[in-house]
């Protein structure tokens, strides 16, 4: 494998995964960067592996290249797992963060700090032409807040926090996140797969 289009419009991700490809001498490419431009894929999978992998393989249909993607998002024990699959759009199709983050800390109002545990999920799929689809999943555990807070991040940040911090994963710097987020977690995964590719 020497390029890889990542499946995602998001700059501060392509960004990432560009130099980390970048190590493998696999160059990276973004959707914006291909000359053809395609619809959004709908997020229709009950699970983030679905998720990731309807994204990864209709871009391989369509380019006949190796394509990463990605789906994402919190998973709180009290809620059966929700949001989930469903984190981007809890409170509904605007996608609003504060909205989300309401929703949250009204459906735990009740609950009690010791049973507020969750986990923010990342699942990577790398589907390439006639090969079967490679997935690396990261997590990280921690609780959910009473209230937000914290400035930095993205989602779910000011309500999150990791385990072993007395923190919000919004009050982290976000280098100090990086290094712990599920994102990171598995992209170690990826490393290794792609380390014993190149065996
Ligand atoms: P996606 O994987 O980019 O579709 O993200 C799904 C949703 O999960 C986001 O819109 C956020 O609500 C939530 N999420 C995923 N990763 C993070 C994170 O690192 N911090 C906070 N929220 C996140």
């Amino acid at each position: 494998m020497n390029k890889i289009i990542i499946a995602t419009k998001n700059a501060g991700k392509l960004k990432e995964f560009k130099a980390f490809f970048g190590e493998y001498d696999i160059t990276a490419y973004g959707l914006d960067e291909l000359s053809q431009q395609f619809d959004d894929i709908e997020e229709t999978g009950t699970t983030f592996e679905e998720n990731a992998a309807l994204k990864a393989e209709t871009m391989v249909g369509h380019l006949q290249v190796p394509v990463l993607a990605d789906d994402s998002g919190l998973e709180i024990d009290a809620l059966q797992g929700r949001p989930g699959v469903y984190s981007a759009r809890y409170a509904g199709e605007e996608k609003s963060d504060q909205a989300n983050m309401d929703k949250v800390l009204e459906e735990l109002k009740d609950v009690p700090k010791e049973e507020r545990t969750a986990r923010f999920v990342c699942v990577l799929a790398v589907s390439q032409p006639g090969k079967e689809t490679f997935y690396a999943r990261g997590h990280v555990e921690g609780t959910i807040t009473e209230a937000p807070s914290g400035e930095h991040g993205f989602g779910y940040d000011p309500v999150f926090q990791p385990e072993g911090y007395d923190k919000t994963m919004a009050e982290l710097k976000p280098e100090e996140k990086n290094q712990i987020s599920h994102r990171k977690q598995a992209m170690v995964h990826l490393e290794k797969w792609l380390n014993d590719q190149a065996k």
